[in-house]
């Protein structure tokens, strides 16, 4: 308990340190802030999700951490710094813009560095490991700031990335959470269905993003939530499109092109199969397995009869699919 302890101490000091690096050194404002206000972010919003800069130098947080008296165990326990062969330890993030990761109470726990430059060969996110403090999968980045509007709208918006979920509050949508581009594991979902039942995904408009659409959610249906979904249109991600078009523009898009997740399914399974029978019938048997996730048995009967129509054939046909998938679970 002590470990863990002096692990929050260590993250609070080091958010504080990039975001000090952020604000009060030249590199950082002129490399760091600019690329933020690049984006859009206004400063009100850099401020409050304590976002940072970490100088592009090998040693730069190590140093400062030592000098602060911290231990080097703590240093690489929680990813902050790495271990060379020699022992000797550099700063895992370097030269990248610092997007701190808060826990449900709002203390740091870890943090993702975006890289500024623009090779392929450079990963675009890196982020802190595993620690005794920062278990990912039980983490939902931006919950802490969206907790009060889940309960205040009773609905959750799920997204793929940090800078979605930051220009969707500078949007003044608050409702959003993110799960950092890692499929949803059941420990965010369990997390999630604390504060509500309903769920939006909006998922990048690109071939990751509708496969990922299709993937977590079966583990969203089981827990009994409402699931809702909608894509972005060619290459646009909820920040791009708050970005490009507006705050007025997005809360339009999100509000006429939501749909229930059972019909978004059919449909984008329907438009591959085009008019093969046999991947016709795939698609029903995929869709009504979905549709027998649900533990609500009114849910599933409206679900039936309303996809009983999208795909052109009898609801008696897809209730015998239903029970013979039961037959099988149970
Ligand atoms: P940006 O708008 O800054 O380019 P993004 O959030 O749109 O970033 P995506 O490529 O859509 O980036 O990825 C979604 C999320 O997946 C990121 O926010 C990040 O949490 C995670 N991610 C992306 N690339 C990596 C990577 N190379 N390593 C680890 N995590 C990553
Ligand atoms: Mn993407
Ligand atoms: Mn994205
Ligand atoms: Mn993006």
């Amino acid at each position: 308990q002590d470990k863990r302890e002096s692990l929050y101490v260590l993250s609070q000091w080091a958010g504080k340190f990039f975001k000090e690096q952020l604000w009060n050194t030249d590199i950082g404002n002129s490399i760091g802030l600019s690329y933020f206000k690049e984006r859009g972010y206004r400063e009100d919003i850099i401020k409050k999700f304590d976002l940072g800069y970490s100088p592009d130098v090998w040693t730069a947080l190590v140093e400062e951490a030592k000098k602060s008296g911290f231990q080097e165990g703590y240093l690489t326990e929680i990813g902050l710094a790495i271990e060379r062969d020699d022992k000797s330890l550099y700063d895992r993030f370097r030269g990248r813009v610092i997007f701190p990761i808060h826990n449900l109470t709002g203390r740091i726990i870890g943090f993702g560095g975006r890289t500024l430059k623009t090779e392929k060969s450079v990963p675009k996110y890196v982020n802190s490991p595993e620690s005794d403090i920062y278990r990912k999968s039980d983490v939902l980045y931006g919950l802490s700031f969206a907790k009060k509007a889940i309960l205040d709208h009773d609905t959750c918006y799920l997204v793929e990335g940090y800078a979605d979920v930051i220009s969707m509050h500078q949007a003044g949508v608050e409702n959003v959470v993110s799960s950092s581009g890692t499929s949803l594991t059941t420990g965010q979902i369990k997390l999630i269905s604390r504060f509500t039942k309903n769920v939006i995904i909006l998922y990048d408009g690109d071939a990751a993003g509708i496969k990922a659409s299709l993937r977590g959610t079966d583990m969203l249906l089981e827990e009994g939530l409402n699931v809702k979904v909608l894509l972005f249109p060619d290459g646009n991600d909820p920040d791009s499109y708050v970005q490009t078009f507006g705050s007025a523009a997005f809360k339009e898009y999100v509000a006429t092109n939501q749909q229930d997740f059972i019909f978004y399914k059919t449909n984008i399974l329907l438009k591959d199969a085009n008019n093969d029978p046999i991947k016709r019938a795939e698609v029903i048997h995929e869709v009504v397995e979905s549709i027998a996730l649900i533990p609500d048995e009114i849910k599933v009967s409206v679900f039936i009869r309303q996809c009983s129509s999208l795909l052109d054939i009898e609801e008696r046909v897809l209730l015998s699919e239903l029970n013979k998938i039961r037959v099988n679970k149970a």
